[in-house]
């Protein structure tokens, strides 16, 4: 099937509530911009590097959102475009997106990433740290981001009775943690599930998808 094709399919298996980024990393600008002309407008990339090069040359309505692990000195690289930040892990990261996107004079929308999987390869903070700093005084002076969700990746196995559990402890910790109540922090969004898990973490709670291989065919990273 084509892109536009695999779009559509997708989208139409999606509720209304939940939103579709299209994880388009690796791929040519050529088949994002297919994924354009069939109406998608957000995009997943998970290099600030490529994400860049692609926002450059590309149509400027897109909404690009970087999906990976982000290392605080490429953040300046992405401050004046990027709309929102998935992998938020540490304040100290955080402290640099609202520097830097102070100097554009924007806020900039970051999710908190919780590690929910086992695999100790993942990324992520623990719910309680999560809300030590949703709490804490220097977080409330951060004016130039919002924290709008969290987002979590699941454990790389077939066991779906885990990957559920997983999922289901993300919303239960997005569930507390939305009542904390800042000016710069309104949790809404809960960015769950992939090409091989997207079914299942809708129905756990998922609010945002982030679908690659399904839409864009296999990544090659050679
Ligand atoms: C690559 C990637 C995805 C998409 O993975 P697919 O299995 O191709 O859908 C989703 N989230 C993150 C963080 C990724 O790095």
């Amino acid at each position: 099937m084509s892109i536009a094709q695999n779009l559509n399919h997708i989208k139409s298996s999606l509720p209304e509530h939940v939103t579709l980024v299209a994880v388009s990393k690796t791929k040519p600008v050529t088949d994002l911009m297919e994924a354009y002309h069939s109406g998608q407008r957000i995009f997943g990339e998970n290099k600030i590097q490529e994400m860049v090069e692609k926002h450059e040359v590309m149509p400027k309505d897109i909404e690009w959102h970087m999906i990976g692990h982000v290392q605080r000195n490429k953040v300046k690289y992405m401050a004046s475009f990027v709309s929102l930040i998935h992998g938020v892990d540490n304040f100290k990261l955080l402290t640099e997106i609202n520097r830097q996107a102070a100097r554009y004079r924007r806020t900039i929308h970051c999710l908190l990433q919780i590690k929910i999987a086992e695999e100790d390869s993942k990324f992520g903070m623990t719910a309680a740290e999560a809300s030590e700093i949703l709490q804490s005084q220097d977080f409330s002076e951060l004016q130039n981001i919002k924290i709008v969700g969290l987002m979590g990746m699941a454990t790389f196995t077939e066991d779906e009775t885990q990957v559920k559990q997983e999922f289901t402890r993300l919303k239960q910790t997005f569930d507390t943690l939305k009542t904390i109540e800042a000016p710069n922090c309104k949790l809404e969004t809960i960015s769950m599930g992939m090409s091989g898990d997207y079914k299942l973490a809708i129905a756990c709670g998922s609010t945002m998808v982030r679908v690659g291989s399904s839409i864009f065919g296999e990544r090659n990273y050679n």
